[in-house]
């Protein structure tokens, strides 16, 4: 089957024959339709120091995929060839406390597919059938493809009660996007996202946001003046990764706010604790979707209307994937997609 492949150490990808993977005992195989490019897959292109301490070439990359059940292994009872399915991308032990007790998403020793195991930017993928999600419902297929960052922005969405409430999302990449339009549809009063891409904010105004901030030029104070907003934002969501967004959120949030937190900074930074305490603020890791519960929403809000197509801005071939790889590192895009069937 064609791969795409990071062959050694370094920088670069090769897309390039490799041996059709066989699913083992549990374990499905399934015809990659369609991928999503992830932030993941650019690091590990790029071969920056997290890429050179986590991955072992030769590794196929991708772990945003939908597509058809090939064949499955023995032991498989609930997964039928032909399906179609989308995956749950983080492996986890089975055998550890949280994942005895049903907190899978907090299993402490989770490996991830395209990163610590073979991935699915390939003809061909095989994962554990209980990380197989089957589609129940029609699902556009390039939507089915980002189920999971779609989950991240359902999880960290969903992460506290957000109807009626003023909702700030720092970050309008697709997670922040999907975010945003995940607590639109679900009843956020005001919802509010900053970034300093014109062209993330422009796509922003296209999921429902009721204010797009370029906080290169503006601040969250001035935004909440102009949507007369006194009290500050009940929860934020911080997609970001930047030490300034989560200042901002410090600043912004109101007494007994509650922060919700993706982005992933690149080293420590200083922020004013004192005000953590003195606002009394709930602050919340999040890495993931939570197993299963999640899909299930995810599933639930395609159904009840919510629309992402807005998030999706460029498809490609993957033979074409050069292209889609400096597309996605550019910034001037939702989400990429590349398309496995031809
Ligand atoms: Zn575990």
């Amino acid at each position: 089957m064609r791969a795409l492949l990071k062959a050694k150490a370094g920088p670069g990808l090769e897309l390039t024959e490799v041996p059709d993977p066989e699913p083992g005992p549990g374990e499905v195989l399934v015809r990659v339709m369609r991928t999503g490019i992830c932030g993941t897959d650019l690091h590990i292109d790029a071969w920056d120091d997290w890429a050179a301490r986590t991955v072992q070439p030769p590794l196929v990359l991708g772990h945003e995929f939908c597509g058809t059940v090939e064949a499955i292994g023995a032991g498989v009872t609930k997964t039928a060839v032909g399906e179609f399915v989308s995956g749950e991308g983080h492996l986890v032990c089975g055998t550890c406390r949280n994942c005895l007790a049903g907190r899978r998403h907090l299993c402490a020793n989770t490996i991830g597919l395209g990163v610590q195991r073979q991935g699915a930017f390939a003809e061909l993928t095989v994962l554990p059938e209980q990380n197989i999600w089957v589609h129940r419902q029609q699902v556009d297929p390039d939507v089915a493809a980002i189920f999971d960052p779609f989950g991240n922005a359902v999880h960290t969405a969903l992460s506290f009660p957000v109807v009626g409430e003023d909702v700030l999302i720092t970050g309008a990449g697709p997670i922040g996007l999907m975010a945003a339009a995940v607590a639109r549809h679900a009843g956020a009063r005001n919802v509010v996202i900053t970034d300093i891409s014109e062209h993330r904010l422009e796509l922003a105004h296209k999921v429902g946001v009721d204010l797009a901030v370029n906080v290169a030029r503006t601040t969250v104070a001035e935004a909440q003046r102009e949507l007369g907003m006194r009290e500050g934002f009940d929860v934020a969501m911080e997609i970001s990764g930047q030490p300034s967004a989560v200042r901002e959120i410090i600043a912004n949030c109101s007494h007994g706010g509650r922060v919700a937190m993706l982005g992933l900074p690149a080293a420590e930074f200083a922020i004013d604790w004192s005000a953590v305490v003195l606002k009394m603020l709930t602050i919340k890791g999040i890495y993931g979707r939570e197993m299963f519960e999640t899909w299930y929403s995810m599933s639930v809000l395609l159904q009840s209307g919510l629309d992402l197509s807005p998030v999706i801005t460029h498809r490609f071939d993957h033979t074409e994937y050069a292209e889609a790889f400096e597309t996605a590192r550019g910034g001037h895009c939702g989400k990429v997609i590349l398309d496995w069937t031809r």
